[in-house]
């Protein structure tokens, strides 16, 4: 594996496997790489012939009074998996390679930014906007791999490459959850034991909704109730939202169909978990 730091040497790579014909993938992350990460880099590895994958923490899509500065980093550990998942070149800029200045020129998202994690995260969704067209341009992939676990942001991503013609194929790939249903997550590290024992509440309720839906259930409020009252149960869980919405806008629902996302965040002490499913 072949790890950079800068654009120009990120270009240089990539021009010696093109003229190799090689098909690239690309998936970003923001590393602490975990089994969600790892099945990304599985998919690409399958399905691409060169497979590029970028660690960097965007502080574009952090609040000023989210977990920039904690966010967990790993580097050695990180380059140790994506040596192991057979990456063929790491790419991980410092900040002043990737934002040398704050972008004057950025992505704004409409309504679907605005939304759920867009109404509790302000600017969130631009800043992964953002730092994402700027990756898919600097990498260039065929295919770019991305986590169900973050569906808004999915979303987001997938309007931008429509809406602006980027020439990428974006790829999606199921949520890797824990045994006991909670979904993978470099936050998870934030909990404490307690925490952590009471977390998979979120999957639980979710499956509470989705099970209430599939024993013909089609009022999206009355599919929600199921989720709200399972997270009601739990002693020292904050929840933030409970909606069921349509995948691509992320809007309210008329009728609860097969396809639509029921999406939650909660708060769990200091640490903020979010997780969705998808009926049918
Ligand atoms: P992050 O490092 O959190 O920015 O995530 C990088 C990519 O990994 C995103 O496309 C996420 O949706 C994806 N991802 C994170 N957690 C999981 C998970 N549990 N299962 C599948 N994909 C995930």
């Amino acid at each position: 594996m072949h790890a950079v730091e800068t654009s120009a040497e990120l270009r240089a790579a990539l021009a010696a496997a093109r003229a190799g014909g090689a098909t690239v993938g690309f998936v970003p992350t923001m590393g602490a790489l975990h089994a969600g990460h790892r099945s990304l880099l599985a998919a690409a590895r399958r399905e691409t012939g060169f497979v590029v994958a970028s660690v960097f923490v965007n502080p574009l899509q952090f609040g000023p009074t989210e977990d920039l500065a904690t966010y967990p980093r790993d580097r050695d550990g990180d380059l140790a998996v994506l040596e192991a998942h057979g990456v063929d070149l790491a790419f991980l800029p410092g900040e002043k390679e990737m934002w040398p200045a704050p972008p004057e020129v950025r992505v704004r998202v409409g309504a679907l930014g605005e939304r759920l994690e867009g109404a509790r995260r302000p600017g969130h969704l631009d800043g992964v906007a953002t730092v994402v067209a700027k990756l898919l341009h600097l990498v260039g992939p065929s295919r770019a791999y991305f986590g169900q676990k973050d569906a808004q942001q999915l979303a987001v991503v997938r309007r931008m490459v429509a809406d602006l013609a980027f020439p990428n194929e974006i790829v999606v790939c199921p949520t890797v959850r824990e045994p006991d249903g909670l979904a993978v997550s470099s936050r998870n590290a934030y909990l404490s034991a307690g925490e952590r024992a009471r977390a998979p509440v979120l999957y639980r309720a979710l499956e509470a909704g989705r099970a209430r839906w599939a024993a013909g259930e089609r009022d999206p409020a009355a599919v929600e109730r199921a989720a709200e009252e399972v997270l009601a149960t739990a002693a020292g869980v904050d929840t933030e939202y409970v909606a069921l919405v349509e995948p691509d806008g992320f809007g309210p629902v008329g009728r609860a169909e097969a396809g639509h996302v029921l999406a939650v965040a909660a708060r769990l002490g200091r640490t903020r978990l979010i997780d969705n499913v998808i009926l049918g």
